[in-house]
């Protein structure tokens, strides 16, 4: 039986994950849920974006499965995802862009892990505005990067390409401006890429890596960067094998693991029975590889694949004209699980 802490989320959060813990389910692993409210839905019902108990249930179960979290976009609360991925050290974000086949995309062999700096960078959280009379004049961010942190993660991505038998790793960076903060990641990721020969080491500038990640996305394997460059290129990456609808993501520390999609809330598709439940079922997969049940999460793999292939009962961001649902297209996947 594993234990999971569930968090349903805001938008349409709490859809796609009732998709994927049908489908988890179905797979014929045993859960014991815990079910608790954070985010927006958390701060209406509870007062606090991340209730006492949510974060308890964490600290205890140390794994969860997460629907996306709606944050105000300039004021209003601090992102709770940055306030989890810190508070439980997940210092590295794996998220993988694999083209489905069958899905009509520019390119055929996407295959690439996009590892993100999760906790440091752009997303510390210092932040502050400069008032002069009652009028803010300047507002200032900075970008903490650690030697710590950027050794966690690079390690990570040498391992990650190690365990999976991946030929590249390739550094993303702007150390040419930059030449402090992402100066020490690249100098850390150079020096690191000599204890993996058997691994090609390479390095990109942000700028150029995006153009060519969207000219030539079969030239990257395993991508290393830094927060808000891994936050910016993993939506492109999702981009490129045919949308956020499909991809997911794990939260990774050396004690605690969260589990969920690359995407948001979509609160412009909330309610509609419309939103694509791939992303947190490929995330419910991750999971279940991270619990080292590789053969529920191939038959799980097989089956969206399969179903997403044929195309007929997928959602609308897929095939508008397929006329299915989230809960449809999760009933198709079900259906072929173990048929496949
Ligand atoms: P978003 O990812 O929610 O949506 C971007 C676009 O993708 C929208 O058009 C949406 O309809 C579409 N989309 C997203 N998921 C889809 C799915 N499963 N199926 C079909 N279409 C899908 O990004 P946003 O609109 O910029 O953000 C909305 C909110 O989500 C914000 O409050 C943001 O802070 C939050 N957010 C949370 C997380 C998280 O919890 N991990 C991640 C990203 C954004």
């Amino acid at each position: 039986m594993h234990k999971i802490t569930l968090i349903p989320g805001d938008g349409i959060g709490p859809s796609v994950v009732e998709a994927a813990v049908h489908v988890l389910e179905a797979s014929g692993q045993k859960f014991a849920w815990d079910e608790q409210l954070a985010g927006e839905i958390a701060l209406r019902k509870r007062g606090s974006q991340i209730p006492e108990e949510a974060m308890e249930s964490i600290r205890k179960n140390r794994l969860v499965l997460k629907g996306p979290l709606t944050t105000p976009v300039g004021g209003g609360f601090r992102s709770v995802n940055v306030q989890l991925r810190q508070e439980f050290k997940l210092y590295a974000n794996v998220r993988p862009a694999v083209t489905f086949e069958g899905l009509k995309t520019r390119f055929e062999n996407v295959d690439i892990v996009l590892i993100r700096e999760n906790t440091e960078g752009l997303y510390s959280g210092i932040e502050h505005n400069i008032d002069v009379e009652g009028e803010t004049i300047a507002a200032e961010s900075i970008a903490l990067i650690t030697r710590k942190g950027s050794e966690n993660v690079c390690r990570y991505a040498f391992e990650y390409a190690r365990k999976h038998g991946r030929k590249k790793v390739t550094a993303v960076h702007k150390a040419n401006i930059l030449k402090c903060t992402t100066g020490m990641f690249l100098a850390i990721a150079r020096e690191m890429a000599k204890e993996y020969p058997e691994i090609e080491f390479n390095d990109r500038i942000i700028d150029a890596c995006a153009m060519r990640l969207v000219m030539d996305p079969e030239d990257f394997d395993v991508i290393v960067t830094t927060n808000l460059f891994g936050d910016i290129l993993s939506d492109l990456t999702a981009g490129l094998v045919g949308g956020l609808g499909l991809t997911p993501g794990a939260n990774i520390g050396d004690d605690a693991a969260i589990f969920e999609a690359v995407h948001g809330s979509a609160p412009d598709i909330a309610g509609k029975n419309i939103a694509n439940p791939t992303a947190v079922i490929m995330a419910g997969v991750m999971m279940l590889d991270h619990l080292g049940e590789h053969e529920a999460a191939r038959t799980i793999d097989r089956a969206v694949r399969s179903v997403i292939a044929e195309g007929k009962c997928v959602t609308p961001d897929l095939n508008p004209d397929a006329k299915c649902g989230t809960r449809e297209m999760t009933a198709e996947i079900i259906a072929r699980l173990g048929q496949v």
